[in-house]
């Protein structure tokens, strides 16, 4: 079953909403089988809509339309689906005591563009919204599957789950599902990553393997199509396996997880505890992993040591070394990790100092140089990191990279620490 689907309205066109009705969409419809090949947005003009549904008409079987289904003038999907069926439109009652009756219970008076909404082509399945006015609506026509789903995306989830769904179920049940499966990998570059996994990429089907560069990490996804979800979920268990031998402990998580979660997780399996100085993010790397419910247990605190009188009074890095070497600087990073280590009494200590920029970088020290050093009972290491970008990616750049040298540290694999580190 070929998808496309049309999101109409003039504003998504402007820029002045996000299309999130696309992205629910095409991710239920996949999920359940049906394959989306195209996506059209169009404003709201009867010429260009009439030709959108021409094109999508030579090249889907079934047409999902959002939005355009209001009362005024401007919305005009049913008028134009209508008109490209041939079908004629009449006034449903039932739709139109549904609609009277939202009105009454307002204590308002319905208008005739509010009976617009009640009109119906002919022969149409009427798909209820019992959370607004227009309802939804599927046209057969010339062997095509013409759905028409309201535009406020609360509207759309209610119609599709309600009503839409187990419409397509019912009337196409079968077309199989694709799951997908996000491995989470670091301490790898994209290319690396591609390098290892170059025979499964070159010979993949089914399951389909795609790699993406994010937040400082690379993403490997996996995605099956299969009968049901328990052959999926073997398919793409075989294939995590495969991929898991070659990537070994650069995977730490999955889908969803974050990398403040897997270090949760292996701190709590291990027993540690640990604390942050944070220097350069302010807080933020305290903050990430204080998002992972549960994190008491081995988060004892942290320190945000902004000036040098800070980082002198609170962890007692020296006074000496804040003047030889500068704040930003290897000596000030370890001394910052092993003193705070220190202060909170616990396995790990981290630290994290920089220059996020825009502007203190000198001559020798640009925007985006970040020492970021972890402490435990065995010494410290550290990293000198370069990153790019504007001040708040640069802070969230070295608070992940924090985070991961952690991780890293209590898993065994932070090999190199003098290595200098450019993102
Ligand atoms: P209404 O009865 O409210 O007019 P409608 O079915 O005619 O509903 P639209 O008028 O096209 O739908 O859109 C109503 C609102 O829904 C928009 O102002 C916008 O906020 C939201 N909306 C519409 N389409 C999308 C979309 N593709 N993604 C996200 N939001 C959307």
């Amino acid at each position: 079953m070929r998808v496309e689907i049309i999101t109409t309205g003039t504003e998504l066109l402007l820029g002045e909403i996000v299309n999130t009705n696309f992205v629910y969409l095409a991710t239920e419809l996949n999920k359940r089988g049906f394959d989306v090949l195209y996506q059209t947005t169009v404003g709201d003009n009867p010429e260009r809509l009439q030709a959108a549904l021409a094109v999508a008409a030579g090249r889907a079987d079934l047409i999902v339309l959002s939005g355009g289904l209001g009362p005024t003038q401007g919305d005009i999907t049913k008028e134009m689906v209508a008109a490209y069926c041939h079908l004629p439109l009449y006034l449903d009652l039932e739709t139109w005591n549904h609609i009277h009756n939202i009105f009454s219970k307002r204590q308002m008076c319905m208008t005739e563009n509010n009976e617009k909404q009640a009109l119906v082509p002919e022969g149409a399945l009427i798909l209820k919204n019992q959370v607004g006015t227009a309802p939804g609506l599927v046209v057969e026509y010339d062997q095509h599957f013409f759905v028409l789903l309201p535009g406020p995306p609360f509207e759309l989830k209610y119609v599709c789950e309600h009503e839409f769904f187990p419409y397509l179920e019912a009337k196409f049940g079968g077309q199989g599902v694709i799951q997908s499966l996000t491995l989470k990998v670091r301490g790898l570059g994209e290319s690396l990553v591609a390098e290892k996994l170059v025979e499964l990429i070159s010979k993949q089907t089914n399951p389909t393997i795609a790699l993406y560069a994010r937040d400082g990490g690379i993403l490997v996804r996996l995605t099956a199509k299969a009968a049901t979800a328990e052959k999926a979920g073997k398919l793409l268990h075989k294939l995590d396996l495969k991929v898991q031998k070659l990537l070994a402990s650069h995977v730490y998580g999955y889908d969803d997880e974050t990398l403040a979660a897997a270090l949760g997780k292996v701190l709590l399996a291990k027993k540690q505890t640990i604390a942050f100085a944070e220097s350069c993010t302010g807080g933020l790397a305290s903050s990430l992993i204080t998002d992972i419910p549960g994190s008491s247990e081995y988060l004892k605190g942290s320190v945000v040591t902004y000036s040098n009188e800070a980082k002198h009074n609170l962890i007692h890095v020296s006074k000496t070394s804040l003047s030889k070497y500068g704040a930003v600087s290897k000596q000030v990073a370890c001394e910052m990790a092993t003193g705070v280590r220190d202060l909170l009494g616990t396995d790990l200590g981290v630290s994290i100092t920089g220059i996020a920029g825009p502007g203190g970088a000198t001559r020798t020290k640009p925007v985006g140089l970040v020492y970021i050093a972890v402490a435990d009972k065995e010494g410290v290491v550290c990293t000198k990191n370069l990153f790019t970008g504007l001040r708040t990616q640069i802070k969230l750049r070295s608070a992940l990279t924090a985070i991961g040298m952690a991780y890293d540290k209590i898993t065994g694999s932070l090999t190199d620490p003098t290595e200098e580190m450019k993102r």
